[in-house]
């Protein structure tokens, strides 16, 4: 299959007269013997129109950044991203760049350490390797290829971090000591929050996000982007039972975060609405875990919370906290009523908001233990209509 992609990659370009380049993580990987379905294509031409033409034969799915001159298929299990090679410009620290066409090289010299900056040229079927870096993938090292790397854009030092826990590297002496001088000349202030949040969210989908987490303190990056929050360490490489994965992670590394600190976080990082959902659940559960006790506090508190913030409360708390939450899940959450609505009904009421409110006051019996047959739903269910038809409240 592999070899069929790189002769058609070459057909693409012979027709349209240009040249093309496999560059970035691909390369890298394929050398590290690592699977990779993601393949970025850089074109010295008009990358869109190689895209289009590449497709025609893949019959993928094709999406089109007019505006950045770059195409995404998706064909089978490959990603293939497509771009016209470019050159780019840093205005300020942190802000993206201006982009102009550009070739190959000047598209390599762009790119963040020496790992990435490899390419494969399709036509000629072989490496250009302009900054040592098979020597630095052979030595297991992240090397940045100038100076100001990581002050012109500071994702990179995510990034160094990512690569570092990821690939098993380590980060190269003099790349190391800029990092740090970065970091400790507050480069991290250029950046926007989305972008922080960004990168912090690519770490967290990594397989090991805990060993990243944890050279991210070893950094002092927390303290810098956090200002005093403290993140947690522990347990960032679990997996959740049910729900989202990244929320989950996302509760685990703020599991430390304190009432009051919440809307801090909240205005500052501006979090999509399910996260602040998550955060302010899992805070009020951590504040109450005292109370639980039994199944109906359980119910009542765990309710109409986030299932990723019940999982993390699982995750960091002890043995008897586990077990209630084990209970919730495997018991509680699915206990039904055999009665609907259609009973109600039957019994002469009209529909109304009051069904819901009789069905949850009887599920609430069923929890408490006090209802164990489907009889005795049906006697509770009798009594709640008289209350209603009586005019009573329930
Ligand atoms: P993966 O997608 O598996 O994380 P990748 O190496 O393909 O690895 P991407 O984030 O997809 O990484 O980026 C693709 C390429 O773009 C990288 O190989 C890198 O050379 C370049 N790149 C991405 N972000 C930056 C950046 N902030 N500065 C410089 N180059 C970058």
């Amino acid at each position: 299959m592999e070899k069929d992609i790189l002769l058609i990659l070459r057909k693409v370009s012979e027709e349209m007269g240009v040249k093309s380049y496999i560059v970035g993580g691909y390369i890298r990987d394929k050398i590290l013997n690592l699977e990779s379905n993601d393949i970025d294509i850089t074109v010295e031409g008009d990358g869109i129109r190689y895209a289009l033409m590449l497709n025609k034969i893949l019959n993928g799915k094709i999406e089109i950044h007019e505006k950045f001159k770059t195409a995404k298929i998706q064909a089978d299990k490959y990603t293939f991203d497509v771009v016209s090679a470019r050159k780019e410009y840093y205005t300020h620290s942190g802000i993206l760049p201006d982009v102009e066409l550009a070739d190959i090289v000047e598209d390599i010299k762009r790119r963040d350490f020496t790992i990435n900056m490899l390419a494969f040229d399709i036509k000629e079927g072989m490496i250009i390797d302009l900054c040592n870096g098979l020597d630095d993938i052979k030595n297991k090292l992240i090397r940045v290829v100038h100076d100001k790397s990581f002050n012109d854009d500071p994702t990179r030092i995510f990034r160094a971090l990512r690569y570092s826990v990821r690939l098993d590297f380590k980060l190269e002496p003099h790349t190391e000591l800029l990092l740090k001088q970065s970091i400790a000349n507050g480069d991290f202030d250029n950046l926007s929050t989305d972008r922080i949040m960004n990168e912090i969210y690519l770490i967290l989908s990594e397989k090991n996000p805990e060993t990243i987490v944890k050279l991210m303190k070893h950094y002092r990056i927390d303290e810098k982007i956090f200002d005093g929050i403290k993140i947690n360490i522990r347990n960032l490489n679990t997996c959740v039972r049910c729900g989202d994965l990244l929320l989950y992670r996302f509760l685990l590394f703020f599991y430390n975060v304190k009432k009051d600190d919440l809307d801090y976080l909240n205005e500052k990082f501006n979090f999509k609405r399910q996260y602040t959902k998550g955060l302010s659940d899992l805070i009020e559960i951590k504040m109450n875990l005292y109370t639980l006790k039994d199944d109906i506090v359980a119910y009542n508190l765990f309710k109409d919370k986030k299932i990723e913030a019940i999982n993390a409360i699982y995750t960091m708390e002890g043995e008897n906290i586990k077990k209630i939450v084990d209970r919730y899940f495997e018991v509680i959450r699915s206990l039904k009523l055999e009665i609907n609505g259609d009973d109600i009904k039957e019994l002469g009421l009209r529909p109304s908001p009051i069904y819901k409110k009789i069905l949850d006051n009887i599920y609430y019996d069923k929890i408490c233990g006090k209802i164990r047959s489907k009889e005795d739903e049906f006697e509770r269910l009798k009594q709640y209509v008289e209350k209603v038809k009586r005019g009573e409240k329930i």
